[in-house]
């Protein structure tokens, strides 16, 4: 049997939804990644380079270290693990990351638009709203350093400029949700921009109430 079975398992079960819905892009492929952090050791379990999806086994995900040594596994590992080990460097809370071509986001990642709290549950969800990571290549140094820079801020969902979105979570299961919470937020948001009337935000002490209750259910 192999090592860390579970958690590659996790990874498999998260992708293969994620690819269901289709917030891997149309096609059926590998146009996003997932990772989990591995109990308190600086080890994640990743999604393979280039592998599609659908025909994942548990062996095809990655194990690796924090300085992107493979540990365990014969494929190399997602092309932006290094944008996943600096999220988990930058924020102790985060234990599973879900990085998506998902469609909605990706129209607000090219017309560079952040979304404010909307609604309670999701900002709940999310941690607040919504902000976008400056532009650069995938799998470059600039764009590992964009992204910790950005996720200081203690939320779970961000648009990535010109590509895409990330989601966080406690857990695999609350990042993967929260790619579901992104999508329906920046479907709503769009359109809601696109009647050119004025959106109502939720009022700022409410944003923070929520945030808090958030915190106070996690425990963190
Ligand atoms: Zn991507």
């Amino acid at each position: 049997m192999e090592q860390y079975s579970e958690e590659r398992q996790s990874v498999i079960d998260s992708a293969q939804w994620l690819l269901s819905q289709g917030y891997f892009g149309p096609e059926l492929g590998t146009a996003g990644n997932v990772s989990v952090r591995i109990g308190d050791e600086k080890l994640i379990a990743i999604t393979p380079s280039g592998c599609p999806y659908q025909n994942l086994v548990p062996d095809d995900i990655c194990i690796v270290d924090f300085d992107q040594n493979v540990v365990s596994g014969t494929h190399r590992p997602s092309v932006e693990t290094g944008m996943h080990l600096g999220v988990y460097e930058a924020r102790e809370d985060v234990r599973a990351i879900v990085h998506t071509h998902q469609p909605f986001a990706s129209i607000l990642s090219i017309i560079n638009e952040p979304i404010p709290p909307l609604f309670d549950d999701i900002t709940m969800a999310l941690g607040g709203g919504v902000e976008v990571v400056p532009y650069a290549m995938s799998g470059s140094v600039d764009l590992v350093q964009n992204v910790a820079k950005v996720v200081t801020n203690g939320c779970n969902a961000f648009i990535m400029q010109n590509h895409g979105a990330l989601c966080l979570g406690a857990t695999i299961e609350k990042a993967t949700k929260n790619v579901a919470f992104l999508e329906k937020i920046a479907h709503v948001y769009y359109h809601a921009l696109a009647t050119g009337k004025k959106i109502t935000q939720l009022p700022k002490e409410a944003v923070e109430m929520l945030i808090q209750l958030s915190k106070d259910k996690e425990g963190i």
